[in-house]
C-alpha cells in the first residue's frame, strides 16, 4: 500500500495522507474500452497533477474522454497503462476492497447519469454513504444536505418521481455529505436552470473554500470553467493546449 510510496514521510503513520503529495497525480495514463470492432482507445498518455485544494475544470468536445478520465481519477476505472496516485497512494497497489474503502473515505463522485439507487428515497440515497462510513446522525445530515441543494421538500421522493435537475441535486448532496477531500463531478450543472446552477456551484466552491477540498469538474459551462483555478482541455483522449483560467 502507501508504505511503498517514496513520498511518504516516515514520521507519519502509513495510512495518513501525505500533505505534500498532489491530490491526484496521473502519469502516462492509457485506457481502451469496449471489445472487438467497438474497442476505442479513450485515453492516450494523460499526465497531470491536481494540487490539494485546487479546482480544475475539465473541458473538451463530446467523446473526448472527459467522463472516462474522471472515472480513472476516482479509481472506478483501472487504466491499461500508467499510474494514478491519490494523496500519495498508488491506486494500482490497492485491491478492489481497499480501493472501495479508500474511495469511500476520500472521494465524492457525481456521475453524469447520477446513479441514484432507484429503490431508495432521496433521503435514503444521501444517507447511504454516511451509514456505510458509520457516521452518526446519517439521516439528519442527509436532510441538511438536501435542504442545502433546495430539496427539503422532496426528501421522501424516489428518483423516478424527481426531475432530472432534482436527481442531479440529490447526487450532488450525496457526494458532498461525507465531506470528501476530493470531489469529482461530471457536468454538475448540466441539467439545472441558471439560478439553481449558481446555487450548486456555490455549494461546490464552499467545499473548496471552507474545507480545502479539491474539485475536478467536467463542464460545458464557460462560466463554471472560469471559476476554476485552471482548465484542462481534452481532445481525442489527449490533453490539448492548456487554456488559461
Ligand atoms: P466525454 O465524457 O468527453 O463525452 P467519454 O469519456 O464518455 O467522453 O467517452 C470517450 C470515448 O470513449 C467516446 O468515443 C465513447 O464512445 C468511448 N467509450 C466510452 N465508454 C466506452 C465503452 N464502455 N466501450 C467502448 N467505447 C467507450
Ligand atoms: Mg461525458
Amino acid at each position: 500500500m502507501s508504505g511503498k510510496s517514496p513520498q511518504l514521510d516516515s514520521s507519519r503513520p502509513d495510512s495518513r495522507p501525505v500533505p505534500s503529495a498532489p491530490a491526484i497525480a496521473l502519469s502516462e495514463i492509457d485506457l481502451s474500452l469496449g471489445r472487438g470492432a467497438a474497442r476505442v482507445h479513450v485515453l492516450r498518455g494523460i499526465s497531470l497533477a491536481v494540487g490539494q485544494g485546487e479546482a480544475v475544470g475539465l473541458v473538451g468536445p463530446s467523446g473526448s474522454g472527459k467522463s472516462t478520465l474522471l472515472m480513472v481519477m476516482a479509481g472506478l476505472e483501472r487504466p491499461d497503462g500508467g499510474r494514478i496516485a491519490v494523496e500519495g497512494t498508488d491506486l494500482g497497489d490497492l485491491d478492489e476492497d481497499a480501493l472501495a474503502r479508500f474511495r469511500g473515505r476520500r472521494i465524492g463522485i457525481v456521475f453524469q447519469a447520477f446513479h441514484l439507487v432507484p429503490t431508495m428515497t432521496a433521503l435514503e440515497n444521501v444517507a447511504l454513504p454516511l451509514e456505510l462510513a458509520d457516521k452518526p446522525d446519517a439521516h439528519a445530515r442527509a436532510r441538511a444536505e438536501l435542504e442545502a441543494v433546495g430539496l427539503g421538500h422532496r426528501l421522501n421522493h424516489y428518483p423516478a418521481q424527481l426531475s432530472g435537475g432534482e436527481q442531479q441535486r440529490v447526487a450532488i448532496a450525496r457526494a458532498i455529505a461525507p465531506d470528501p477531500a476530493i470531489l469529482v463531478a461530471d457536468e454538475p450543472t448540466g441539467n439545472l436552470d441558471e439560478a439553481t446552477g449558481r446555487q450548486i456551484v456555490d455549494l461546490l466552491f464552499a467545499l473548496k473554500r471552507d474545507r480545502g477540498a479539491t474539485l475536478v469538474l467536467v463542464t460545458h459551462d464557460p462560466g463554471l470553467a472560469r471559476l476554476c483555478d485552471r482548465t484542462i482541455r481534452l481532445r481525442s483522449g489527449r490533453i490539448d493546449v492548456p487554456v488559461a483560467a
